[in-house]
């Protein structure tokens, strides 16, 4: 079932039911989530090299966004010992 949201109307996050505030659903239209649940659910793919030498292939690594950030700094940690 689908309701339109107006200002008035109180969103609940689907995750932990808890109400989500209207400044985030004014920000994010359609959020589902509250703040402490979205920080969690969003999934990033990320092509990550695998393999050695001549036999390397590009896998597509599903991560949770806390994944991702902690990826994202091994990743520049790499980069900089590189240089
Ligand atoms: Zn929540």
């Amino acid at each position: 079932m689908y309701t339109l949201i107006n200002e008035n109307e109180v969103m609940n996050c689907i995750k932990c039911n808890q109400k989500i505030p209207p400044k985030r659903i004014e920000i994010l239209p359609g959020t589902k989530t509250c703040v402490n649940c979205s920080t969690a659910s969003p999934k990033r793919g990320v092509p990550i090299m695998r393999g050695s030498g001549d036999h390397t292939w590009v896998d597509l690594e599903i991560m949770t966004q806390d994944q991702f950030e902690k990826y994202k700094e091994l990743d520049q940690d790499q980069n900089q010992t590189k240089e």
